[in-house]
């Protein structure tokens, strides 16, 4: 494994193994790594000759009044989990090396990114695309690695991939949970005892959600009424969101009659957290 901060030093390692027909997987992340990080590592390493990790806590995507500042920031022993994967490069680089003097082009996908997230974060998304698509140049890999615990963003990455023609491949993972069903998250370390336990809640609505589509109903305004029966027990989760929406478009609906997502983003205390799972698995076919 090798810790690498430069760009240009990283352009040059990696055209070797280009020219060598070794194939790159990517693993774009902002550190603080957790089980959910390293799940998309062991895919990338079983599917490639060569992995690479970039740690970098994106400043673009956080709006002036979020957690850019006290974001965790864990390089060494993000460092050792890389190792232990058997990770081929770190990518730590600096804001500047990611954002040099004059930098002035952004990224920016509409549509998917309005709903949801994009409603409570404005610009989080411009911030998501003009980096990983900066990033995707830098590394140009074969396949980059996404985790669906962030939906939303998967599928923006995926249209901007897309309509800009990159040539990769995008590969989306499943949820990694605690065994009680929270899910991993670099933020959950900011969540007292008390709060950790409350923010089983999400996990809760989701199964409420699941289990009446499969029982059989399909009223998206039934389904959501039970979630927020459940949340209602919870009033210290403060919801944001918590939406069906279709896929991969994420637009409104009234049935759930093919794919479809529930979404939910809320505050436990001072910690934003975010959840969703995959309706169309569960929904029956017609
Ligand atoms: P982050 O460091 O939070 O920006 O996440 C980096 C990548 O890891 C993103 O593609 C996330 O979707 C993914 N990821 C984060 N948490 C999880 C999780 N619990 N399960 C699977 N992937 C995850």
């Amino acid at each position: 494994m090798k810790l690498v901060h430069s760009a240009e030093e990283l352009q040059s390692l990696l055209a070797a193994h280009r020219t060598a027909r070794e194939t790159i997987g990517f693993v774009p992340t902002m550190g603080a790594l957790h089980e959910g990080h390293a799940a998309l590592l062991r895919q990338s390493k079983r599917e490639n000759s060569v992995t690479v990790l970039s740690i970098f806590v994106n400043p673009t995507q956080f709006g002036p009044n979020e957690d850019f500042s006290r974001y965790p920031r864990t390089l060494e022993s993000d460092c050792e989990i890389a190792r232990r994967e058997g990770v081929s490069y770190v990518f730590a680089p600096d804001v500047n090396e990611m954002y040099p003097d004059g930098f002035s082009t952004y990224v920016e996908v509409e549509g998917v990114t309005e709903p949801l997230c994009g409603k409570f974060r404005p610009g989080h998304f411009r911030g998501v695309t003009t980096v990983v698509y900066r990033l995707f140049s830098l590394v140009q890999p074969t396949v980059a690695y996404f985790g669906q615990k962030d939906l939303q963003q998967c599928l923006v990455i995926q249209r901007m991939v897309k309509d800009l023609l990159l040539p990769l491949r995008v590969e989306i993972a499943p949820t990694v949970r605690e065994t009680d069903g929270l899910a991993l998250s670099s933020r959950n370390r900011y969540l007292s005892a008390e709060e950790r336990e409350k923010a089983l809640v999400i996990f809760r609505a989701m199964r409420e959600v699941k289990r009446a589509l499969a029982a059989g109903e399909r009223s998206v305004s039934a389904l959501l009424a039970r979630a927020s029966a459940e949340m209602a027990n919870t009033p210290d989760f403060q919801v944001q969101y918590a939406e069906i929406l279709s896929l991969p478009d994420l637009k409104e609906i009234s049935r759930v009659e093919g794919p479809a997502a529930f979404a939910v983003a809320g505050f436990m205390g001072k910690t934003r957290l975010i959840d969703n799972i995959l309706l169309n698995e569960a929904a029956p076919s017609a």
